[in-house]
């Protein structure tokens, strides 16, 4: 977290709050994540550096440069336009080239770079998308805010030899997840 300056990820006018441990307005209705539950999050992950790791709901891609530094490759999902122009360019700007970036429906993931060693979804669920599940490798971890648009519980999901095994991390606060298998509006 050191190595990635969340400064560049957040709007001019907010600078100087980028380093407070809070979430903050990104445009478009949603918010960069606070630091803490990004930590959080990817720590649960168990990154070694050699994984393919999908991400939905790149936003400021603050996220998607921590997971660039922790593992091989990144592919990111954006439903948002502007947001994924953005993320590109910014991202570009500080040379992550181990990202990918696809603008889109991320509860579809993206099945074209499938199975995933790890699977990390940035905003609330009313469950876990099929296609999600569907696409973790042997022995993946999937994380996932599971609940409704007020709060909901961090669930991982990991991919064993007899099936797939559930635990909750906690609670959290995460912007709606919109899409087939997300919220519909
Ligand atoms: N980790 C990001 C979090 C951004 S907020 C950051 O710290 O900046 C969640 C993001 O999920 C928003 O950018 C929103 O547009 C995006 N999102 C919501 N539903 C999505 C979907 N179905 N597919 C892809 N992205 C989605």
């Amino acid at each position: 977290m050191r190595r990635v300056p969340r400064h560049l990820f957040v709007e001019p006018a907010l600078v100087n709050r980028a380093y407070d441990d809070d979430p903050l307005p990104i445009g478009a209705k949603q918010t960069i994540s606070q630091p803490y539950i990004v930590g959080y999050m990817l720590q649960a992950l168990e990154l070694k550096g050699t994984e393919r790791v999908l991400e939905i709901g790149t936003g400021s891609a603050y996220q998607t440069a921590l997971l660039a530094e922790l593992c091989a490759n990144v592919f990111s999902v954006e439903k948002l336009h502007e947001l994924a122009v953005q993320a590109r360019a910014r991202l570009d700007e500080l040379c992550y080239y181990n990202v990918a970036i696809h603008m889109g429906d991320g509860t579809l993931g993206w099945s074209e770079h499938a199975p995933y060693d790890a699977i990390v979804v940035a905003a609330g669920a009313p469950g876990i998308p099929a296609p999600l599940s569907q696409q973790l490798a042997a022995g993946g971890r999937l994380i996932i805010p599971i609940g409704d648009d007020q709060s909901q519980t961090l669930k991982l999901t990991v991919r064993t030899p007899t099936g797939l095994e559930e635990t909750n991390l906690g609670g959290c606060r995460f912007v709606k997840l919109l899409g087939r298998y997300g919220w519909q509006g």
